[in-house]
């Protein structure tokens, strides 16, 4: 009977496209959202506006009103628009199925006053690799200085209205842009002059706040999807559809909010989704959407349904759902499918995520709230550039049995017993439990403030290390005796000496392989011209303190146990080169490694 349904649908069968908003923080895109969501809301019947699950919905009756004075109401195809709710790379992320984008088109969000930031380029990249189409929105156009209001008005319209100083810092601004996209290699262009859409992306200039634009946002986005996809956007029976979120609603147990991007879902499917544990196989029991919000009043908070068409924003109960995992696709089991085969391809997503775990089981613990976040941030750890190895993964919050995984790693490599958790929350049991074991949890909602934390968290454990080693290090060394230096013979030993090669260095032990490897002290401070240094390389000249460690080392005396000619030597073990290398090897350069090597071998160490 779903071709029933298609039937029924006319608009030349054709789905509602789906948008995302995404770009930089402070942008503006919930306040996007909410404008083109708000405008014309306030009574009435919100303009055939409805709030669905995780999206709203725009027919196009709604959207030919509000774009009237654009004169281009003839062309509308689709029924209408839905455009989901939370703004951001995640819902992005999510919308998808093996790699390709289910969001049909996405609005990226530019700032006119800042123009490309950080996060705009994340999200340029990951359109880019997902293939998707997008409209570049610049808003804020309202805060360019003198701006005159003009509420809700077509761009050009209001344009018009602005003063020449306005015109011109908005061109001067827009060709800014445009060299920046330009510098990411995207082809851009102010939407009314772009004569070549398809290799060209359009600007829509934007104010979130009077409206400006927003009409022909909104015109653009309906006109762009139908004549560029009207085979993506075809109505058919296959179902697609995608787990955004997993929640438990009181009465209702765990339920799962979906996209059905396409097809037909009835109460009674057999449905398989993704599970943590493994595929689930259920029934759905209720299909629900939130009731219009003019019977908000009525008992209940949603509406039952008997079968929902695509495209929609669904709220699906059913029995099992606590391990979902949102992002994954949901499938339809059909009297013509091996059931063992839909569950196989359920959980092909999870397999992905599972093959990018380190073979060796030694890294760091990874969490995020779906499975689309989870592949962005393993994805991003695996960069050459960034390259931190991963031992688990989770979907969620963190709870205490994630914190005691993590804590594992406490023997094997400290700074790996860390949760790196992606916008997810972490409960206060598991916060408590961490702080006690020593197992660090951080938190950002922006991949790479997680990366720069951890960063910053494993230079403050090397630090840490070569604190707790600095005795055991030493930096290999070779002095020469200068004549006429010896300022002390004995305990302290005083010398002005020449360092040949390597670098000499406060709490070095010094030793004379001439005379039998003899060991006479550590150099405990070194003089330049009269002032105290820590350190001194090759070719300085300096006046260095021998003290010895123990009473024999102090009974060495030059003239006595050496003399001049008599060349003096860091003293250096397995364990001090051990010691240097974990901890020190980039402070050494290539020369003074090949000292440690030629030591290594003065000293017979194998
Ligand atoms: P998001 O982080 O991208 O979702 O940004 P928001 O929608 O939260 O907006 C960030 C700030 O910019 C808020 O204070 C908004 O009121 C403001 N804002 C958003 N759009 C506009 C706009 O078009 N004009 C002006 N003047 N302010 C805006």
């Amino acid at each position: 009977n779903s071709d029933n349904t298609s039937k029924k649908s006319g608009n030349g069968n054709l789905r509602s496209p789906i948008c995302c908003i995404l770009g930089h923080v402070d942008t503006g895109k919930t306040k996007l959202l909410d404008c083109i969501r708000g405008t014309n809301v306030q009574e009435g019947e919100a303009g055939g506006i409805t709030q669905q699950i995780g999206a709203t919905y725009f027919p196009t009756d709604n959207i030919r009103e509000r774009t009237k004075e654009l004169k281009a109401d003839a062309m509308l195809k689709v029924p209408g628009l839905l455009v989901i709710d939370t703004p951001g790379h995640e819902a992005f992320t999510n919308l998808r199925s093996r790699g390709s984008s289910l969001c049909d088109i996405a609005i990226l969000v530019v700032d006119i006053m800042h123009g490309l930031e950080p996060q705009t380029i994340e999200s340029l990249n990951l359109l880019k690799s997902r293939n998707a189409e997008f409209i570049v929105a610049l808003n804020k156009v309202d805060r360019l200085y003198g701006w005159k209001k003009c509420l809700n008005a077509p761009i050009v319209k209001a344009m018009k209205l602005q003063s020449i100083d306005v015109q011109n810092e908005f061109k001067m601004r827009v060709t800014q842009i445009v060299t920046q996209f330009k510098e990411q290699g995207l082809n851009t262009e102010l939407y009314y002059k772009n004569k070549n859409m398809g290799e060209t992306s359009s600007i829509v200039p934007t104010s979130a706040m009077s409206g400006e634009g927003i009409p022909d946002l909104l015109l653009l986005l309906i006109n762009w999807a139908q004549r560029t996809m009207e085979e993506k956007l075809t109505f058919m029976d296959d179902i697609q559809c995608t787990v955004l979120e997993v929640k438990v609603i009181e009465g209702l147990g765990t339920t799962i909010d979906v996209v059905l991007v396409n097809g037909v879902l009835h109460e009674g499917d057999q449905i398989v989704v993704c599970g943590m544990q493994g595929p689930i196989a259920t029934t759905i029991r209720a299909l629900l959407t939130p009731h219009p919000m003019k019977e908000l009043r009525v008992k209940g908070a949603y509406l039952h349904h008997k079968e929902l068409k695509a495209a929609q924003g669904i709220k699906i109960t059913a029995q099992g759902l606590e391990h979902a995992v949102a992002g994954t696709a949901l499938y339809l089991v059909t009297p013509n499918d091996d059931l063992d085969d839909v569950k196989d391809l359920a959980m092909q997503d999870m397999k992905n995520v599972m093959s990018r775990i380190d073979k060796s089981g030694e890294g760091v613990c990874v969490q995020a709230s779906t499975i689309g976040s989870l592949e962005a941030l393993l994805e991003f750890l695996k960069t050459p550039a960034v390259n931190i190895p991963v031992s688990g993964i989770n979907i969620g919050p963190v709870h205490k049995k994630d914190v005691m995984k993590a804590s594992v790693m406490l023997e094997r490599k400290k700074e790996y017993a860390t949760i790196l958790a992606f916008d997810v929350k972490v409960t206060p049991e598991a916060r408590d439990l961490a702080e006690d074991a020593g197992v660090k949890i951080f938190i950002a909602d922006i991949i790479y403030h997680l990366f720069d934390q951890f960063k910053a968290y494993m230079e403050s454990i090397k630090e840490e290390k070569k604190k707790e080693t600095a005795e055991e290090a030493v930096f290999p060394c070779h002095l020469k005796i200068m004549p006429n230096c010896i300022f002390n013979k004995k305990d302290p030993i005083v010398l002005g000496v020449d360092v040949i090669e390597g670098i000499a260095k406060v709490g070095t032990p010094i030793c004379i392989p001439s005379r039998e490897f003899i060991d006479i002290g550590r150099i405990t401070s070194i003089e330049i011209n009269h002032k105290q240094v820590d350190t001194a390389k090759k070719g300085l000249k300096v006046a260095i303190k021998i003290l010895g460690s123990n009473a024999e080392e102090q009974q060495k005396m030059f003239g006595r146990h050496f003399e001049m000619e008599d060349e003096l030597y860091s003293h250096i073990s397995r364990k001090s080169i051990d010691v240097l290398k974990a901890n020190y090897r980039d402070e050494l350069s290539t020369e003074e490694w090949q000292l440690v090597v030629r030591l290594k071998k003065l000293f017979s160490i194998l």
